[in-house]
């Protein structure tokens, strides 16, 4: 029997994949991993098609396609005022996940510090593990609504720190960052040599009329940033697997030295129809107003069950806390809520290291009416 030393031995199977699985198995509602159960739209089906018959069959260019990023450039110009040039400061990823772990493979050595702030989506701590960093967790706590204390990021700081990872709109907590939270990160990066990983992948799912502070916004930030985002999110189509990475031309050229041993390239025929689909800026301008009804839609039906609602600024996730109707663990709480209900919901110690508990579930509002409608009346009955 050969042997391996594993390269992650406190890591399973994810949460999504987990908690998707029992859902299916015992046929509850799937409000668990992030995705849309409604279809995306016919017309970029349709383009996508089109784009087969027109012949994107084969290898796309190890950057990705020219078009598409021609129109992420104009895109980012637009919203941002920022430049990004599209030959060399423009990666197109198969999907959010592979954009953050090849920057993370591409930035940290053996021994460099990276601090993140937990919860977090669950792939940034093992990524920086299997790159031989270490994690310096922040933990964030739901009583104060996850805010950041800056002061403590500060005394996190050591001249080990080579990246600090930022995500906003925020999986899980659906919290997002303010003009006075990017003051502080400027002060505490300026003048050291501190890169920053954003994960921007919910940047159009921002509620309520408020601004997404991008790091392509600052100058400052931008210059060392490597900025993540995710046509699956935009254009519901989370099994596309197509996202991209803007960074400084100088930082791009590392990442692509990564990128291009990974997947070499992403799929033709999606890049070449999202490039088309992308010249309507509705399709993502209309975002916002979209997932807030349905937000506020989720939220109405949850206010009536005994959850205690958080508030949800942004993505497409509402977490509740339940902590003063019982003391179960919440992973057991959530598969129990799954079994017995029927309603699968994600517990959020998986977004921590140590597995912190503070009795809060997320649940992906990202679905149709009669869905959350359907979720609801099951959380209504259930005898908590
Ligand atoms: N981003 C999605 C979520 O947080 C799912 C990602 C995944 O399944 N890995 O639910």
């Amino acid at each position: 029997m050969t042997s391996i030393i594993s390269k992650l031995p406190q890591v399973g199977t994810t949460i999504f994949t987990t908690m998707s699985a029992l859902s299916a198995q015992v046929g509850a509602i799937n409000l668990s991993q992030g995705f849309p159960d409604y279809e995306c739209s016919p017309q970029l089906v349709e383009l996508v098609n089109q784009a087969m018959k027109d012949g994107y069959n084969q290898y796309a260019p190890m950057a990705g396609n020219k078009a598409l990023r021609d129109e992420i450039s104009l895109k980012v110009q637009k919203l941002h005022k920022a430049t990004y040039n599209p030959d060399t400061e423009i990666t197109i990823t198969a999907g959010g996940t592979q954009g953050i772990f090849t920057t993370i493979s591409a930035v940290i050595q053996p021994s460099d510090e990276v601090i993140v702030f937990e919860p977090a989506y669950d792939s940034y701590a093992p990524t920086i593990k299997i790159m031989g960093g270490v994690v310096k967790s922040l933990e964030l706590e739901p009583a104060n609504n996850y805010r950041i204390d800056w002061n403590m990021v500060k005394k996190l700081v050591t001249n080990r720190t080579r990246l600090i990872i930022l995500n906003s709109p925020h999986n899980p907590t659906a919290t997002i960052l303010h003009q006075e939270d990017i003051e502080q990160l400027s002060a505490i990066v300026r003048s050291q040599d501190i890169l920053i990983l954003s994960d921007e992948v919910y940047e159009h799912l921002i509620y309520d009329g408020e601004v997404h502070h991008s790091m392509a916004r600052y100058p400052e930030l931008k210059e060392r940033s490597f900025i993540v985002a995710s046509f699956g999110k935009l254009f519901h189509a989370t099994g596309w697997k197509v996202g991209y990475c803007l960074a400084p031309a100088h930082l791009m050229t590392e990442f692509r030295k990564v990128h291009q041993y990974l997947v070499f390239s992403v799929n033709s025929p999606v890049q070449q129809a999202i490039a088309q689909y992308l010249k309507d800026e509705d399709t993502y301008l209309s975002l916002p107003a979209f997932f807030q009804q349905k937000r506020d839609y989720f939220r109405k039906g949850l206010a009536e069950t005994k959850f205690e609602l958080l508030p949800s600024y942004g993505s497409y996730f509402q977490s509740v806390k339940y902590g003063h109707l019982n003391q179960e663990f919440d992973t057991e709480f959530a598969m129990r809520l799954t079994r017995e209900a029927g309603v699968a919901c994600i517990p959020t110690s998986a977004f921590y290291t140590r597995g912190t508990d503070h009795k809060v579930l997320r649940f992906c509002f990202a679905k149709k009416q009669e869905t959350l409608d359907d979720a609801v009346n099951r959380l209504l009955d259930f005898k908590f």
